[in-house]
């Protein structure tokens, strides 16, 4: 795949979509049905965590033990997977402001996309295509992969040098929390944060984020950004 030397690895929630019922609801089912735990996880901070990572601390916080939550673990994830896609026409994904617009411009301008995620994979892929965001994006490291966010983008990358050619050095991971945000720094890439999560612009700047923007509204400013390196 021929692309201009720029990287731009993107998150999904909070970042590219807001909104995600089902998946909250594919916790919840799986935990019930695996774990027999019905307890309301919605006071939960989910944000930039994986979804192993997730999973694991819910069935922690229910005091389940390491045997315990490992007996299931595989197939309760299965699980949240068949449920997801079983009830994806309930799920209320929308697209965030300026996003269908920035990866289309993106896409012309022949930036190598790709995607790091907590999601499991299937689950990223069936919620992106509720906003016909699917396409952009031709691989990606997910929850699937790994439960440490640091390891998605390690992947993500990696796939991009082995599978597409990737030989340039302008790495970008947009996200929308301090992990994504950490995670990236793990291997010295730069990140832009957007305050279109559950995190503000002054919370992002703390956490040491290169580039901060309130939402990615203005894609002319973002691809001056991608093109500043
Ligand atoms: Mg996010």
């Amino acid at each position: 795949m021929e692309h201009n030397g720029i990287l731009a690895l993107f998150d999904i929630d909070g970042t590219l979509v807001n909104g995600a019922r089902c998946h909250y609801q594919a916790f919840v089912e799986s935990i019930k049905k695996f774990y027999g735990f019905e307890e309301d996880i919605s006071g939960i901070n989910y944000a930039g965590k994986t979804d192993p990572q997730i999973l694991r601390e819910v069935l922690e916080l229910g005091g389940f033990t390491e045997e315990e939550i490992e007996a299931s673990f595989k197939s309760c994830q299965k699980y949240m997977v068949h449920y997801y896609l079983k009830n994806i026409y309930k799920e209320n994904v929308m697209a965030l402001g300026g996003t269908a617009e920035l990866l289309s411009e993106l896409q012309k301008d022949k930036t190598l996309l790709g995607l790091v995620t907590g999601n499991l994979k299937p689950i990223a892929y069936a919620k992106l295509g509720k906003v016909g965001f699917d396409d952009f994006f031709p691989f990606g490291g997910f929850g699937s992969d790994s439960a440490d966010r640091s390891q998605l983008v390690k992947k993500a990358v990696y796939l991009a040098k082995n599978e597409y050619n990737y030989e340039g050095d302008s790495i970008f991971v947009i996200g929308d929390t301090p992990r994504d945000v950490h995670a990236a720094q793990v291997y010295k890439l730069k990140t832009i944060a957007v305050a279109t999560g559950s995190y503000s612009v002054e919370e992002l700047e703390n956490c040491g984020a290169d580039h901060v923007l309130a939402d990615l509204n203005d894609k002319e400013k973002v691809i001056k950004i991608l093109n500043s390196q």
